[in-house]
């Protein structure tokens, strides 16, 4: 099998909930430890996110680093509710702050609108909000060399994009050189016709900047139903040389915001490393990196 280079990346919460220094520590040598070159932080739901500290252990490490976070109801910058609007720009302008000091290129995830569910469609009015908002923060974000990547998630976390082609035409709206695509196989599985289609889409617009892979139930990878020789086939195909993340979340590590709001009721694993090593092997494995 031909060897590929993308970078690999881990979620810090199959780690830790919080992080304290000796969190990131951990995260980090445990990361490192099961083969890992990337570890992903969730900025927003993380308290007291210190950038010095983490800036220091992450290099310490060696990792790259990438960042993620999912805008809340009342920071819903989607809503019609201009409060709710503005303290999502509030949200988004601090983990854009974070991200910098840290020496972060990369800023991801529902930063669009709220992760969690809707009980209506977008109206044209939030969508609009939401733009104006990605737009002013990737001018922001394009000064300091960071990546803004909108993941798109399933119909029961986001009513503002749920395909790749949604997410391309919100991306295209928007007009931003540093605005990408993030596609999570997780979600993919529940809303897209065909795996390959939506990778090509992506490349085909210039737009694939960062994949999160995850099994159909979020636990250990090749136990569900993604068909994983169709997306890997698809990433080799374009010649993707972004990072491929890993995610996989239990109810084991809880960081109460994030676990709620992914609705994180079922324990799919408990051992950290178990899962992470395995996961590692099986991109390994199948990917060729
Ligand atoms: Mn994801």
């Amino acid at each position: 099998m031909t060897t590929y280079h993308n970078p690999i990346g881990i979620h810090a919460q199959v780690w830790v909930g919080d992080w304290s220094p000796a969190s990131a520590r951990k995260a980090c040598a445990s990361s490192v430890e099961a083969g890992y070159d990337l570890i992903e932080l969730p900025v927003s739901s993380i308290e007291e996110f210190d950038p010095v500290m983490t800036a220091a252990i992450v290099a310490e490490y060696g990792l790259k680093m990438g960042a993620s976070l999912g805008l809340q109801e009342h920071s819903d910058i989607s809503s019609e509710d201009d409060a709710a609007v503005q303290a999502g720009r509030a949200v988004l302008r601090e983990a854009l702050s974070l991200v910098r000091d840290c020496g972060g290129t990369y800023l991801g995830g529902v930063i669009y609108g709220k992760l969690g569910r809707y009980t209506a469609k977008a109206t044209p009015r939030g969508r609009a909000n939401s733009m104006a908002v990605i737009a002013e923060l990737a001018d922001e974000a394009a000064a300091s060399g960071i990546t803004l990547g909108l993941e798109f998630c399933n119909r029961y976390e986001t009513n503002l994009m749920n395909t790749t082609a949604e997410t391309l035409a919100y991306i295209d709206e928007v007009g931003r050189d540093n605005v990408v695509a993030h596609l999570d196989c997780y979600h993919m599985n529940i809303e897209e016709n065909s795996f390959r289609d939506a990778v090509l889409a992506a490349s085909a617009a210039g737009k694939l900047g960062y994949v999160h892979v995850g099994e159909s139930h979020r636990g250990y990878l090749g136990t569900g139903s993604i068909p994983w020789a169709e997306f890997f086939g698809a990433l080799h195909e374009v010649n993707y040389q972004g990072p491929i993340t890993f995610e996989s979340f239990s109810s084991e590590v809880v960081q109460p915001v994030l676990s709620r709001n992914l609705c994180i009721w079922r324990n799919l694993w408990t051992d950290s490393m178990d899962l992470a090593r395995s996961a590692r092997e099986f991109i390994r494995e199948n990917y060729g990196a």
